[in-house]
């Protein structure tokens, strides 16, 4: 891992030695690697003597992940959604900002503004393209990793304190990077590297419960959120003639089935599961604004995708975004036709894939 290095591990322990404050951040609505990576740093930070750091969240964390917050932790969290003040005076009061699972600040939403106005030195952990790089006063950005949770591991690993020895690390944040690393691969179903093996044979080896993590990732789910999946599978699905899958999820629904962020992830995959389906995407109504999450088959660019019509970006296969009313589409309504105009004009005219 090109980044991973003596100068770099010894930089970003300087930085932490010289701080009293830290902070760590990472995206809006967070999922099992933002908490997790985050969780992980945050329990690398106390073992390290750092008693008074924080964790600021644009959104409270899914209910699937509170297994992984301890009490200690969750004193710790700052969600700007539940208290504005609270979230930007501990980055305003803070002396060093690290960032975890994104690569630019306007991905935390509402924390942005206090990130990009804060002059303390500032980290970057993360496994996504295009970062902002000169936001940064150190860098770990590999995208050849499959979630922010292994690449923090291979840095903790790295580090003196560490030295290689899984079983060093704080059981709760190796618990929490096997969490993310699992998460953000679909459990070992999508961008796993000889890396990512090598993490989680080695967590292992230190004596992790994973099968304790896998039970509550896939077993503690409500009763509403499979009937839910069921509704959307056998009557929301519409596959388009390019061979894209979409379900829009508007907030009747949503309301009717009872569901909290976190309740429909992994459900963007599984239509990804027909043959001739090469993209998935998933509309979600919110607020203000339609939430969009893309997934392709290898081949096909999501993150393009995303980046061209959802205002958005990620990852190859993995990307999401954002369609707001009434500026990009009027209503959720049109959600539907505004999918199938722009995968169509995608698939046939705006696709440099398709000259190749
Ligand atoms: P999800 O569909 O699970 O919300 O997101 C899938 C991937 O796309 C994640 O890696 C996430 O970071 C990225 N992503 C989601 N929404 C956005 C967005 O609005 N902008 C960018 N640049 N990336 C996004
Ligand atoms: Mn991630």
């Amino acid at each position: 891992m090109e980044n991973i290095s003596p100068s770099s591990i010894n930089s970003l322990m300087n930085l932490i030695e010289g701080a009293s404050r830290p902070v760590i951040v990472t995206h809006m609505k967070p999922d099992g690697d933002a908490i997790g990576s985050s969780l992980a740093m945050y329990h690398f930070l106390r073992m390290s003597g750092k008693n008074d750091s924080c964790i600021v969240l644009n959104d409270r964390y899914p209910r699937y992940l509170e297994f992984l917050i301890d009490e200690e932790a969750r004193k710790a969290i700052r969600i700007h959604s539940e208290n504005a003040d609270e979230a930007i005076e501990a980055i305003r009061l803070s002396d060093l900002i690290i960032c975890l699972d994104f690569n630019a600040f306007h991905r935390t939403e509402n924390l942005c503004q206090a990130l990009a106005g804060s002059t303390v030195p500032k980290i970057l952990i993360d496994h996504h393209l295009n970062p902002d790089a000169e936001c940064f006063t150190l860098c770990f950005s590999e995208t050849e990793v499959s979630s922010a949770s292994e690449l923090l591991y291979h840095i903790l690993m790295a580090v003196p304190t560490i030295k290689g020895n899984a079983s060093d690390l704080p059981s709760e944040a190796a618990d929490a990077l096997m969490t993310g690393m699992t998460t953000d691969t679909n459990n070992f179903g999508n961008s796993v590297f000889p890396s990512t093996l090598k993490m989680a044979s080695e967590l292992l080896d230190a004596g992790i419960d994973r099968y304790r993590i896998l039970d509550y990732l896939y077993n503690h789910h409500s009763e509403n959120r499979l009937r839910l999946m069921g509704h959307m599978m056998k009557d929301l699905l519409t596959i388009t003639d390019d061979g894209v899958a979409y379900i829009v999820l508007d907030r009747n629904t949503q309301d009717t089935y009872g569901i909290e962020d976190g309740d429909t992830e992994g459900f963007v995959n599984m239509p990804l599961s027909i043959e001739d389906v090469r993209m998935s995407i998933l509309i979600k109504e919110d607020s203000d604004r339609l939430r969009v999450s893309v997934r392709s088959k290898r081949g096909t660019s999501a993150n393009r995708c995303a980046r061209m019509y959802f205002n958005g970006g990620g990852h190859e296969n993995a990307a999401g975004g954002r369609l707001r009313i009434p500026e990009d589409i009027a209503s959720v309504k049109e959600a539907g036709k505004y999918i199938e105009t722009h995968t169509h004009r995608y698939f046939n005219q705006d696709n440099p894939d398709n000259e190749e």
